[in-house]
């Protein structure tokens, strides 16, 4: 008989907080499920990127955390940049001492607003800035995994995680060691739009799974002090050019902007400090587009195999004909076969599933030749089973008739929104 586990953070069976791999340790095991389990208590988690340093990457994830934190919203800003810690800088709290609660640190609580905005940067525990410079491969990475396990986030709408740029081992630690992040937002200059650098970014995202949720093009063109004119001094819309020569979102441009460094050494970010400057209106716009739900879908409509002409099969829970909150607890599985087109629906077939364990409906679904599901609510660890048996997950949707979900959703405006299970 198998006992029904359920994960003690956010009461989900499918959680990946509870099942312990073949082969793993115990003591990484007990690590992995402390820092999923903190994990599970953050609705979104948004990585921010860049190719290099430099291109105002920890600007733009400081500016973005704000302005969510002003719209309301619960956020978490998290920086892992091992050899530039500037979020504490960015948000005048260097030399802060971090307090500690058990065996967690607690973040730096800055008010903001109607939200709320919760700091941890890896820069409050170097005690000197080279500190970090030193460290190898297997250091950095002890290092990232402690600071995302050891910060008690408590209930947060968001985390947003600066990270170091580039593509090397960190930032490749923090996609893996969140797992289940929403996306990253890549920042660019349009200066680098032209070079290897922010594409390899993008093709590392797609390596990861990792969805890009789009790219922000940084310092894009000056405005003019004197008439206003905004002068494009490296050409304009290379940015734009580039994400849909990649195929993926773009967000917006931030011009260059003297008073974002002033910002910057103040300690308030732009879009506090000065919430009707053009500046913070591009960044108002920029997280519009993030928080539109369509917009989550339409990514990850992007990101869906579709796009490489492959055959989709598109597996639908459901429970008295409408989608069911949760998959595991659902009647039927409604099977339609797309079109290499992505459009046309040419097959739609009624199966009844296999009895509910843990593991069973990703592995059956697999022999189905499923290729995308599309869900209701869904834990971590039933995500990650998906992921292994290569059918993408597409997590928040509504309650509604499976024809119309997978119609909206091949017309790329399925709505999805929280994550949000039955159990
Ligand atoms: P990164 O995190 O990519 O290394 P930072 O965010 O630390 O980059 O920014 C690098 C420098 O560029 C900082 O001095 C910052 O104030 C400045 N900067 C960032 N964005 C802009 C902008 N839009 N206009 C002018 N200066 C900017």
């Amino acid at each position: 008989m198998t006992t029904e586990k359920t994960c003690k953070t956010c009461n989900d069976s499918q959680c990946a907080a509870q099942e312990k791999r073949p082969g793993e340790r115990e003591e990484d095991y007990l690590e992995r499920q402390v820092l999923l389990s903190r994990m599970c208590r953050i609705k979104h988690k948004i990585m921010v990127l860049s190719g290099k340093g430099g291109v105002g990457k920890s600007t733009v994830a400081v500016n973005l955390a704000t302005a969510l934190a002003l719209a309301g919203k619960r956020v978490g800003i998290l920086d892992v940049d091992i050899h530039g810690p500037s979020v504490p800088k960015l948000l005048h709290l260097d030399g802060r001492q971090i307090s500690a609660h058990g065996d967690a640190m607690l973040p730096v609580n800055v008010s903001c607003g109607a939200g709320t905005l919760s700091v941890m940067s890896i820069g409050f525990l170097l005690r000197e800035r080279d500190d970090a410079v030193i460290w190898r491969g297997p250091r950095k990475f002890g290092v990232i995994k402690q600071f995302l396990k050891d910060v008690e986030w408590g209930e947060l709408d968001y985390l947003v995680v600066d990270s170091p740029p580039g593509t090397g081992d960190e930032p490749l630690a923090v996609a893996q060691l969140i797992e289940k992040a929403d996306g990253a937002v890549v920042v660019t200059t349009p200066q680098e739009v032209a070079v290897q650098d922010v594409r390899r970014c993008i093709v590392f995202c797609r390596q990861l799974e990792l969805p890009v949720l789009g790219v922000v093009e940084n310092m894009s063109g000056f405005t003019c002090p004197k008439c206003g004119e905004l002068v494009r001094i490296f050409g304009a819309d290379g940015g734009r050019a580039m994400a849909e020569e990649m195929g993926v979102p773009y967000l917006g441009s931030i011009p260059i902007e003297p008073e974002i460094v002033v910002s910057g050494d103040s300690g308030t970010p732009m879009v506090q400090a000065k919430p009707h400057s053009e500046t913070a209106k591009a960044f108002g716009r920029i997280v519009r587009t993030l928080l539109e739900p369509e917009f989550r879908a339409a990514s990850a409509a992007a990101a869906s195999p579709a796009r490489d002409g492959q055959r989709l099969r598109i597996a639908v829970p459901v429970t008295r004909g409408l989608l069911s909150s949760h998959f595991g607890h659902c009647e039927q599985f409604v099977l339609f076969d797309v079109e290499t087109d992505g459009k046309t629906i040419r097959n739609r077939q009624v199966l009844t599933p296999p009895p509910h364990e843990p593991g069973t409906f990703p592995k059956w679904l697999h022999e189905q030749g499923a290729t995308i599901i599309i869900a209701g609510g869904m834990g971590s660890r039933a995500q990650s089973l998906f992921d292994q048996n290569a059918i993408r997950v597409v997590v928040g949707a509504s309650s509604n008739e499976p024809d119309v979900l997978v119609r909206d959703f091949l017309e790329g405006r399925l709505t999805t929104g929280a994550n949000i299970c039955d159990h």
